[in-house]
């Protein structure tokens, strides 16, 4: 990691210690306090700010800087690396056939996100499928369709069904000729008991190899209950974080990681098909200290 990927007052709060070859308690703390700052006004949850501060500082004051390495670069590469424990290592998704059922609140951003996630696989040279299911969001069947036609990616969904286990069933065996599945589910306003037992039953329908939770950004406190339910309901491998190509930082998703013991996979920047990148540890990082 270089100096220009942090924010401004921490790079502040590092030159600071130009020359040193030593760390004193203040300094770290005084590092520690930026990194706090910066990290909750993202919405990353309390405990979680609480536990990689204790690293840092254990560590910055208990490891000896190699010999040649200045105090700065030494604590930097521990924030570094304690900031990559936090936010974790892509969710693995090999290129190759495959079924992804995408789960979370209405509004998050699933449909969109599975349009751009079949875009996406889609360059990569796969032959796509998104699979509409959403029965209960008006429009979302129309919204599907169009997003699939722009990603140039086949499509299935029946807006005269208004059984989700039957479409997501029928789908599969429609779009056979695709390799990568993409289970788009319906959303509810709130955690609701029919929303979880509609995502078990297609699960159960599509025997799914990755269930991915999607958050908008600006998701805060809301996303441990969120990712406990869904995660014990059909066990979440990855998350997709969307809209962060507005003010929100997506920190507040870092608890659902944590808390379903899994990583994320992509991040939505935009409503457009292509508006999507895969999840990589230091743009993220640069992004919440930013
Ligand atoms: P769903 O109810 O979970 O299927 O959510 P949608 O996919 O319909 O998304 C809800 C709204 O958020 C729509 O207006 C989308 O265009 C918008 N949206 C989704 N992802 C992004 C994103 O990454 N950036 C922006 N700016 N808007 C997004």
């Amino acid at each position: 990691m270089v100096l220009d990927d942090l924010g401004s007052s921490l790079r502040g709060t590092l030159d600071k210690l130009q020359g040193k070859t030593t760390l004193s308690e203040d300094d770290v703390e005084e590092i520690v306090k930026e990194i706090q700052r910066s990290l909750l006004s993202a919405d990353v949850d309390v405990d979680l700010v609480m536990e990689l501060s204790d690293s840092i500082r254990e560590r910055a004051l208990r490891e000896e800087p190699p010999a040649g390495t200045t105090a700065r670069d030494h604590v930097l590469k521990i924030v570094y690396e304690e900031m990559v424990g936090l936010v974790g290592e892509s969710t693995d998704l090999p290129l190759k056939e495959q079924t992804i059922v995408l789960a979370g609140l209405q509004g998050s951003g699933k449909t969109t996100s599975a349009a751009k996630m079949a875009w996406w696989f889609s360059k990569k040279g796969l032959r796509p499928a998104v699979v509409q299911t959403d029965t209960f969001r008006p429009g979302a069947y129309e919204q599907a369709r169009e997003m699939a036609e722009r990603a140039e990616v086949d499509f299935y969904g029946d807006p005269d069904n208004d059984d989700p286990v039957d479409i997501a069933r029928k789908g599969l065996a429609e779009t056979e000729d695709a390799d990568v599945h993409i289970v788009d589910t319906a959303g509810r306003h709130a955690l609701e008991e029919e929303l979880i037992e509609e995502l078990e039953e297609i699960e159960d329908a599509v025997d799914p190899d990755r269930n991915l939770l999607v958050l908008d950004a600006a998701i805060g406190q809301g996303a441990k209950e969120q990712a406990e339910r869904f995660d014990d309901a059909v066990g979440i491998d990855g998350v997709v974080i969307t809209k962060l190509d507005g003010t929100a930082k997506g920190g507040g998703a870092l608890a659902a990681v944590d808390q379903t013991d899994s990583s994320i996979a992509f991040l939505g920047t935009g409503e457009e098909v292509g508006d999507i990148e895969r999840f990589e540890a230091s743009g993220f990082i640069s992004r919440l200290l930013g």
